[in-house]
């Protein structure tokens, strides 16, 4: 078994911890952002709906910001305020809806998984963390941690980024913050905080500060209402660490919840020494070549042919021009010769590779990917009649183009 985290990063005082949920809510009462989901879960009573709401929202705030999510959340419960209109949802209209939000997965699963709690579950979504995380695809441990605690009043707790780097602060937590071993205290931490008659309101009060006062970069302490409790804070304004009662000190290079003794305390950064990680892997880069083309419909107006991706892998089931992956480093001539090609299958006539009109380069980064796309352009002036076996395809006109599900990619080439 692993030896037992060293007592100087626990919150092992019971007053100090009902202290601190005491101050933190009550700042969560007087500052907390108004929020569609909130709204819902705060007001809605039936508590199946009220799981429902919560689940979307955090499917959609993964990776995502809060302000951006708002206008598609807004959306998505209009068009789908319940798990069982959402079931009988197609994913093309699934995919509508989240076109531009990114991470286009998270709509297919959270669809999927409506599916099955419709089919398997008799419509009734799981009441416990444990439960939702085994029985429902794409939840993971801390989505289920949300809507337990927000939706039901289980007293668990979460950890997400925000919470994170929040008791990485309180605790001087330096070692690497996404290593499983670190990872896992954390949970024990957040389990041991969360307020027994509170719960959803102090994940989500923990979460808001990580947000709005302890954020990344330029932490606002002087407005933190647990700075009493922040042992980096204190750390900063007096050089050590606070006094921790019949606690012993860590020994330099020994804890393996305190930074390394190769990068101690660098007394410039202040609190936000913490969290550390280790670094990165460098997104991989990609060229591919694409290609709009372009008719003239039956009214006269441009139509532009696009095609449906693959079902899985990246982007999976979205629309997009005509497009091909390049070898890196393939001359401009060769780049053109192979679109030709690729174009020709699609439509079963030569296509000059000359004729390729070349555009520009549009550069989109996904999480990790550093993706260039060289666009091309290629008006055709009679009737084409596209190959069946190939994926799906269709013409659109501009305007069908935005309202289809492409991705943002897409949408700057
Ligand atoms: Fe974060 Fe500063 Fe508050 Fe500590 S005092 S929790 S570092 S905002």
């Amino acid at each position: 078994a692993p030896a037992p985290p060293p007592a100087r990063h626990l919150f092992s005082d019971p007053a100090e911890v009902e202290a601190l949920r005491g101050n933190l809510l009550a700042w969560y009462d007087r500052c907390k952002r108004d929020l569609p989901w909130r709204a819902l879960a705060a007001t809605e009573p039936d508590a199946n709906k009220r799981g429902y709401a919560v689940w979307v929202s955090e499917i959609m705030l993964q990776q995502t910001q809060v302000a951006t999510v708002i206008d598609y959340y807004n959306r998505w419960m209009q068009k789908w305020p319940t798990l069982q209109a959402l079931a009988q949802a197609s994913l093309e209209e699934v995919n509508e809806l989240w076109a531009g939000l990114g991470y286009y997965s998270r709509g297919k699963r959270l669809q999927e998984a409506a599916r099955k709690v419709v089919s398997e579950l008799a419509g009734q979504m799981p009441r416990t963390a444990e439960d939702l995380q085994k029985l429902l695809p794409g939840v993971g441990r801390y989505t289920a941690g949300a809507i337990a605690s927000i939706s039901y009043g289980q007293a668990t707790g979460v950890v997400d980024g925000n919470v994170i780097r929040v008791l990485c602060r309180l605790r001087c937590i330096g070692a690497d913050s996404s290593s499983p071993s670190v990872i896992d205290r954390l949970w024990d931490m957040a389990n041991v905080l969360v307020d027994r008659s509170r719960p959803g309101d102090f994940n989500q009060a923990l979460m808001e500060l990580g947000a709005t006062v302890c954020v990344p970069k330029a932490p606002l302490c002087g407005e933190c209402p647990v700075k009493q409790h922040c042992q980096a804070w204190h750390r900063k304004l007096f050089g050590k660490p606070p006094p921790v009662p019949d606690v012993e000190d860590c020994g330099v290079g020994d804890c393996p919840l305190c930074p390394p003794a190769t990068e101690p305390w660098d007394s410039s950064l202040g609190v936000t020494n913490f969290p550390r990680k280790a670094a990165k892997k460098p997104p991989r880069t990609m060229r591919t070549a694409t290609c709009v083309l372009e008719r003239r419909g039956c009214h006269g107006a441009p139509e532009y042919l696009i095609v449906q991706r693959p079902s899985s892998g990246l982007l999976a089931g979205l629309w997009e021009f005509p497009s091909l992956p390049l070898a890196q480093d393939l001359q401009e001539k060769k780049e053109r010769e192979e679109l030709a090609d690729h174009l020709q299958a699609w439509m079963g006539q030569p296509v000059a590779a000359k004729g390729l009109h070349f555009i520009g380069e549009v550069i989109h980064i996904f999480s990790h990917i550093h993706q260039t796309y060289v666009v091309y352009s290629l008006h055709l002036d009679g009737d084409v009649t596209l190959n069946p076996a190939l994926s799906p395809s269709r013409w659109v006109t501009e305007k069908e183009f935005h309202a289809s599900a492409v991705s943002t990619a897409m949408k700057k080439v």
